[in-house]
């Protein structure tokens, strides 16, 4: 990856992952960290949106009105050759094809694609020939935010073709945002340059630089902003607090020789070459189809709701943990090892997501200077629920790869965990785990209590309005109350459709 293109984070030292600081990548150029992902295309379950309006009270965030909003920002591809149909086959009705975010599926399957998805059905995962149909649950295969193979970044999707009243600034670092009273009048960027608004601010920094830039301008917990100096002219101890993520867990096995194409291509840099060469001339050889995507199993714990850790959570989350459309974790498989490897040998990786989490992070200052990163603190797997799900998660991977058609393809593990206790696999995740760069909630969204009593935690209100000033909205990842259960890309181009719609409401605009 180009250093330019990443603000290349870490968290603080997670206490319970061994003390190790985790990689938070956030995209640094236009487009963000779509430019940076691994473009894998999920809109997640239903019952998510039907939670979010549920939980702010406002039914704009309801799963009838995202998936019509969901039209008007894809445009799938929904060609797919016969023999994968059997694997992947959205019905046109349940995607749009006018909207600017290119989304596909490879018209080639990498090698031993079909083969692992027959194992997993054998094993007793259902196929689900279209995990983004509001109902991921079951095995299918990720589409991609591509063409031809192509990244499509959310710059190439919005900013390709930019109206004539839309001036890009690049290299504009934003160093906060200034007030006159409790209004937001404009904007002060690295080297002393100030931009004017003339209606209203919408700050769009992601779930990390949105409450750091808040909180450089005034917003946010006025202890915290005391001991740096800064002026308090909102008090919202929510600013910062509330940061959820997801964990993964790899697991690497060696695969049999013969039963992919990477290593022929990886370790021969002459091979490499002539296919970068197919690829950027003809848009042909085993770039157009390798690396293009991989096999998506959203899964459930069967018997979760009898775990004593369950128990404890609030009854709301608990309900919506068991509604039908919301997996309890993710297992990814056929994606490279994530880990540095001889590129002579092929390998088996599982990547395990584990969804719900209830640990809360926090992003804080670390100085007063907008150049200082923030400081990121996931406090990941702080609570005891989150632990369950990762021995759940990774016990249900283990039991996946020891499937007698799966173990076939094997000839020795790599990278798992020692044993199958439940002190192994823990033990395992805290030394191996990563996050899945999910970073959300960090300026939620005000969720209704069943009082109708305010949001402290609140930030902005579902208007994406900051509360306490005048002409400041957020709109990204930071104002979901709730980490989704999938990648949140979609989500987040979600939030900015709903924050357009309302935005043309407010000002009557077509
Ligand atoms: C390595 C990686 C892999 C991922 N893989 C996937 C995936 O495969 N699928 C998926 O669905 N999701 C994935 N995600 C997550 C997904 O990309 C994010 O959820 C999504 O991009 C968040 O959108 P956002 O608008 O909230 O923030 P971002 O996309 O991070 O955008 C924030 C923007 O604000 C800019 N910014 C920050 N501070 C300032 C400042 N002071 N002044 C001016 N600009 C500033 C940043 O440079 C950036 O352009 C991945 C993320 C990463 C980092």
């Amino acid at each position: 990856m180009q250093p330019g293109m990443n603000w290349a984070y870490k968290t603080t030292p997670q206490s319970q992952l061994n003390s190790r600081e985790i990689d938070y990548s956030r995209g640094k150029g236009l487009g963000g960290s779509s430019a940076i992902n691994f473009a894998v295309w999920t809109l997640g379950p239903k019952h998510d949106y039907d939670e979010w309006a549920r939980q702010v009270g406002d039914p704009a965030f309801n799963w009838p009105n995202t998936r019509r909003r969901f039209d008007d920002i894809e445009n799938i591809n929904l060609k797919v050759d016969q023999k994968y149909q059997k694997y992947f086959q959205p019905l046109a009705g349940d995607h749009g094809n006018r909207g600017r975010v290119h989304v596909e599926c490879p018209p080639i399957w990498e090698k031993g694609m079909t083969e692992v998805a027959d194992a997993a059905e054998e094993f007793g995962f259902p196929i689900n020939k279209d995990i983004n149909s509001g109902d991921p649950i079951g095995i299918g295969l990720f589409p991609s935010t591509s063409k031809g193979g192509i990244r499509n970044t959310a710059a190439d999707a919005f900013l390709s073709d930019p109206p004539a009243n839309l001036k890009i600034q690049i290299n504009s670092p934003v160093h906060r945002i200034s007030f006159e009273g409790t209004h937001a009048v404009g904007v002060e960027v690295e080297g002393n340059r100030h931009y004017t608004a003339i209606k209203e601010i919408i700050l769009c920094a992601g779930a990390l630089d949105s409450p750091k830039l808040l909180k450089l301008s005034g917003i946010g917990p006025r202890s915290e902003l005391t001991q740096h100096h800064l002026p308090c002219i909102s008090d919202l101890p929510g600013v910062g607090a509330n940061l959820q993520d997801h964990l993964y867990a790899p697991l690497t096995l060696h695969l049999k020789p013969g039963l992919d194409d990477r290593p022929a291509l990886f370790s021969s840099p002459t091979a490499l070459a002539n296919a970068r060469t197919a690829f950027r001339t003809s848009r042909s050889g085993p770039l157009a189809h390798m690396l293009h995507t991989s096999l998506i199993y959203s899964l459930r714990h069967s018997d979760l709701s009898s775990d004593a850790a369950f128990q404890q959570l609030p009854a709301s989350t608990q309900q919506h943990v068991l509604a039908p459309t919301v997996p309890h974790f993710e297992m990814s498989s056929q994606s490279p090892p994530l880990i540095p490897l001889p590129q002579d040998r092929s390998y088996f990786t599982v990547l395990v997501f584990f969804f719900h989490p209830q640990s809360r992070g926090s992003v804080t200052l670390a100085s007063a200077d907008p150049t200082a990163a923030p400081v990121c603190d996931g406090r990941f797997l702080t609570e005891e629920f989150d632990r369950v799900m990762v021995v759940r998660g990774v016990g249900a991977a283990m039991e996946f790869v020891r499937s007698p058609r799966v173990a076939e393809r094997c000839d020795g593990v790599v990278q798992v965990p020692r044993g199958e206790s439940e002190e192994e696999i823990l033990e395992y995740v805290r030394e191996n785990c990563g996050t899945s760069w999910h970073m959300t909630g960090t300026a939620r969204m005000e969720v209704k209590g069943s009082g109708g009593q305010e949001d402290k935690m609140g930030v902005v209100d579902t208007g994406f309005r900051v509360k306490g000033v005048q002409g400041l909205r957020v709109a990204d990842m930071s104002v979901m109350p709730f980490v989704p259960n999938c990648h949140t890309q979609a989500v987040a181009y979600q939030i900015g459709a709903i924050a357009a719609e309302k935005l043309c409401a407010e000002y009557g605009l077509n």
